[in-house]
């Protein structure tokens, strides 16, 4: 497993993948990475103070995941990514949080006291097929409310069930919306949801160009970060 990468195009920056606690929600339905959570801290710091040691500040940009929110994180964690921040010089972080922590989002960023991008899995602006098809606790009622909270949605493209007009509308209000966000061409795992390759292929046609676009990050495949497995 790979928990140190850099991110060379687009905004360039380090990325650690951490360990943390069972994510809050733990109940997607396309999610099998909760597999990386711990309940042992001993464990956690462990593996979290190897791989932040490998932070070097070289871009003065740090990207922070773990297969839950950063919320999930130990304290003793979140501890040493701020003294990495002040020590290396890092001027903008990037975290994620589920929908659940949204009103806790604004403490979280003001303890880190630098620009933060916080991003969010959205998946499908589809409420229907967020909510019911991938069960994923993501409440929001309007774009409005999401950005109150959130920097950068994160966004899932060629699932089963998923349409090209759905796939469509994502696509436009990210980019009406968002100066940043995540597209992630889904990938089969140990899960039931399934992907659409002929979904993918058409999108691949269709939005090829959004892989230059500096706003945005494009996944083909989820360890195209560099971490993970
Ligand atoms: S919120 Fe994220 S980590 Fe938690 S179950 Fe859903 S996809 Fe998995």
């Amino acid at each position: 497993m790979e928990r140190y990468s850099e991110i060379t195009n687009k905004i360039k920056r380090e990325i650690v993948l951490l360990k943390a606690r069972p994510c809050i929600w733990s109940k997607c339905s396309f999610c099998d990475y909760i597999e990386d959570n711990s309940t042992c801290k001993e464990e956690m710091l462990k593996i979290n103070n190897e791989v932040l040691d490998q932070v070097t500040g070289k871009y003065g940009v740090l990207e922070v995941i773990d297969s839950a929110s950063i919320f999930e994180l130990p304290k003793e964690t979140l501890q040493r990514i701020k003294a990495i921040i002040e020590d290396k010089k890092i001027h903008t972080l990037f975290f994620e949080s589920h929908w659940l922590y949204h009103q806790k989002v604004k403490e979280m960023k003001a303890y880190f006291g630098i620009q933060v991008i916080c991003k969010i899995g959205v998946e499908t602006f589809d409420e229907h097929f967020r909510n019911d098809v991938l069960n994923k606790n993501a409440a929001f009622t309007s774009i409005e409310e999401l950005k109150q909270y959130f920097d950068s949605p994160c966004l899932m493209v060629g699932i089963q069930g998923q349409t090209q007009e759905m796939i469509k509308k994502d696509m436009d209000i990210l980019q009406a919306n968002f100066n940043h966000g995540t597209i992630s061409v889904y990938r089969n795992n140990t899960t039931a949801i399934k992907r659409d390759d002929a979904l993918v292929e058409w999108f691949m046609q269709q939005y090829a160009y959004l892989k230059e676009d500096p706003r945005y990050d494009f996944l083909y495949d989820p360890t195209d970060f560099g971490v993970g497995d």
